[in-house]
């Protein structure tokens, strides 16, 4: 059983660490980056400044991935709560926004109660035609108008019309009015949601740290990287890599992205026109690196949210305060990173982006006028954000169980296109359930949306 792995992410990583813990040997992981990690990996900028592909938080749902870390990085953790908020009306909310409206001006208040007693008593009769419908039906037109519509439209680059809800899950948080209400009396903060509530981020080289690591433990005669696969060949199962060499499998997993493996396939008529049917948005990530103390009110930030226009990210992150060390001289620099979606229906001129976030860190007040920049950073994901576009479903599911059929497991973030279990935990685990699926036969689940199955344990390699 030949199995080899497309991607040297956490999903091709979580594959190859699963093939050693079976003791199986006729494996080889190729990935077509000089390092690896994925989008999970970490850049180091002229300046010395680390940053990472967009903000990254660690937090898992398995013991299998909790065991993965400690064996990527032992202790060399920082732990964080989460303290994150948002930025609207000119002044900062915590998050989550719905259950601290006190802090927002009496009109817009007393609109998105209104608009939140209206939703809880008329639920509606149908199920919600799209995420627009869903959105509207939950918090009511108050708080849409004030944040969920243009925050979404913001962070998804769609307008939420054009997304399902079959992918919200935990993600979204939806209202407890009573809790709203007692909130708002109180003018109390509440900030506890969510299972990202506690994270921990590595101490040193930042997220891209654990992947490195990882990869580094891997037997290295079978985990090449500058290796990319140009053609795929379903009929005889070969790959052709862009230096014209082949390799043979029995069973593939990989986490290219779905849309361009699918175009990469030979004779499948069938399969490859599906490519034109998937969604997705880009992400450029923007690294402001400055000389001087993090200003007292974002000492103790983790990230933020922006719904409004005045900034043109929808997301930042004081990425200093993850660890010391992102910085090229901790206690004396720190760094803002942003995020910027783009798409089709939201273009984004990549000549004037850094310029616009540094303009935007200054209208929301995170930078003034003695702010001394020394680095400015940018980077654009062509694939950011696997869109759960309205429709998705059927379309995956023709992709994914086509590629099946002929022992193609593609998986990961965009591998499988499903948003809601895109994180790293749930790549990585996707690796891992999708060896145990070809070597024993287990059934996958986190691919499926669950994320309460922990893989069988094995016995050590040697002893079976
Ligand atoms: C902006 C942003 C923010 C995020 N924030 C978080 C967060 O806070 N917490 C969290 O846990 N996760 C976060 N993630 C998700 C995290 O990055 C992903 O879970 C993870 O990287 C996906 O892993 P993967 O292995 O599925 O895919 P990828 O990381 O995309 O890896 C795929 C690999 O395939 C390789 N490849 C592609 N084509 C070819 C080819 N033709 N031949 C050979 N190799 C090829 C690529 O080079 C790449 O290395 C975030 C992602 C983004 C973009």
């Amino acid at each position: 059983m030949r199995v080899l792995v497309i991607g040297s992410g956490p999903t091709g990583i979580g594959a190859a660490c699963r093939l050693v813990e079976h003791g199986h040997e006729d494996w080889l992981l190729v990935d077509a980056a000089a390092r690896p990690g994925g989008l999970a990996s970490s850049v180091v900028d002229q300046a010395g400044f680390t940053w990472d592909l967009g903000g990254h938080v660690l937090f898992s749902h398995y013991r299998w991935f909790d065991r993965l870390m400690t064996r990527a990085l032992g202790d060399a953790w920082v732990e964080h709560e989460r303290e994150a908020w948002v930025w609207v009306r000119g002044r900062w909310v915590p998050y989550p926004f719905q259950n601290n409206l006190w802090r927002l001006p009496e009109p817009d208040v007393a609109a998105a109660v209104k608009g939140l007693e209206l939703a809880a008593a008329a639920p509606p009769s149908a199920p919600p035609a799209d995420f627009r419908d869903w959105l509207m039906g939950s918090f009511g037109p108050g708080l849409c108008d004030l944040f969920m519509l243009p925050y979404n439209r913001k962070v998804w680059a769609y307008d939420p019309s054009r997304l399902g809800v079959g992918w919200m899950g935990e993600r979204v948080a939806t209202v407890d009015l009573a809790r709203v209400k007692r909130n708002i009396e109180q003018r109390r903060d509440d900030v506890g949601w969510g299972p990202n509530a506690t994270f921990r981020f590595p101490l040193h080289g930042g997220t891209g740290a654990i992947w490195r690591s990882l990869f580094a433990g891997l037997p290295c005669d079978r985990a090449e990287l500058g290796r990319t696969v140009v053609r795929i060949d379903t009929g005889s199962r070969a790959v052709r890599f862009a230096d014209g060499a082949t390799e043979r499998y029995d069973r593939l997993i990989t986490s290219m992205p779905l849309d361009r493996l699918l175009r990469l396939l030979d004779d499948r008529p069938d399969l490859t026109p599906l490519a034109d049917r998937f969604v997705h948005s880009s992400s450029h990530i923007i690294g402001i690196g400055l000389d001087g103390a993090v200003p007292d009110d974002l000492r103790t930030r983790c990230w933020m949210y922006f719904p409004e226009g005045d900034t043109p990210f929808y997301r930042a992150t004081v990425f200093s305060n993850y660890s010391p060390n992102n910085v090229a001289r901790p206690g004396e620099q720190w760094s803002l990173m942003a995020e910027v979606s783009e798409s089709p229906d939201k273009p984004v001129a990549a000549d004037a982006v850094v310029g616009d976030t540094i303009r935007g860190f200054r209208n929301a007040r995170m930078l003034g006028p003695d702010s001394r920049i020394v680095s400015r950073w940018h980077a654009r994901l062509e694939h950011g954000y696997p869109t759960p576009w309205l429709g998705r479903e059927t379309v995956l599911d023709e992709a994914l169980s086509g590629l099946e059929e002929v022992g193609i497991y593609s998986r990961g973030r965009f591998g499988a296109w499903k948003y809601e279990v895109s994180n790293q935990d749930h790549s990585a685990l996707q690796g891992v359930e999708a060896v145990d699926r070809i070597l024993i036969g287990a059934p996958e689940t986190t691919v499926h949306g669950r994320m309460d199955v922990e893989p069988p344990d094995l016995a050590p390699a040697g002893t079976r």
